[in-house]
């Protein structure tokens, strides 16, 4: 398809403070779906709507002094 956006967004699992990233991609359809932590079995995200999240991804390590960081990051 010509219009697939993918994005990354980062997610912080509530239960146990791991931390994911994932792929977002928005769709024309409605997608529905959650993931749950590999660690503690928490919800970490929980979407429904024209997006879909993908391609999960642990975050090894959270270093605090280059966090923010990730904002620059080209994927
Ligand atoms: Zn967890």
């Amino acid at each position: 398809m010509a219009n697939t956006i993918w994005t990354i967004e980062e997610f912080t699992c509530p239960g146990c403070g791991m931390n994911y990233t994932a792929t977002r991609e928005e769709h024309a359809e409605p997608h529905a779906g959650q993931f749950k932590c590999s660690i503690c079995s928490g919800v970490v995200h929980a979407w429904s709507g024209k997006h879909h999240f993908f391609g999960w991804q642990a975050v090894k390590s959270k270093p605090a002094v280059f966090g923010r960081r990730w904002a620059g990051v080209q994927w």
